[in-house]
């Protein structure tokens, strides 16, 4: 799902997209200048593989995603430290965002139940 971030406004903009059995639902909405917030909920089970053996396991998710999209190129002139994906089509493809978030995740810490036990 690709949008035209000229096109979001104070009025959230839904969105609903899904990766395998994750659920990405939130919405878009003008902030300020050139930055449009995206806020989300991700819920659904995500393979990873343990750092300790590389097994496979599922992992839960159910959080809240919250960060910004800018038009362009992102300019933190008053220093507030926030959390910003630059966009340089003037688009935000969700699927894409959802894969990136989904990647972060994954290069995590994560420990299978064997490797939980070993670390007691
Ligand atoms: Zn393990």
């Amino acid at each position: 799902m690709k949008v035209t971030l000229r096109k979001v406004t104070k009025t959230p903009l839904d969105f609903n997209v899904k990766s395998n059995e994750i659920i990405f639902k939130g919405y878009l909405q003008y902030h300020a200048g050139k930055l449009i917030l995206l806020h989300a909920d991700l819920k659904g089970e995500l393979d990873v593989e343990c750092s300790q053996c590389g097994e496979e396991l599922k992992l839960p998710l159910d959080e809240t995603v919250e960060f910004f999209i800018s038009d362009g190129i992102y300019e933190d002139e008053n220093n507030i430290e926030l959390d910003v994906v630059e966009s340089f089509d003037s688009t935000a493809n969700i699927d894409e965002l959802l894969a990136s978030e989904l990647e972060l995740i994954r290069s995590d810490y994560h420990s299978c139940k064997d490797c939980e036990i070993l670390n007691d």
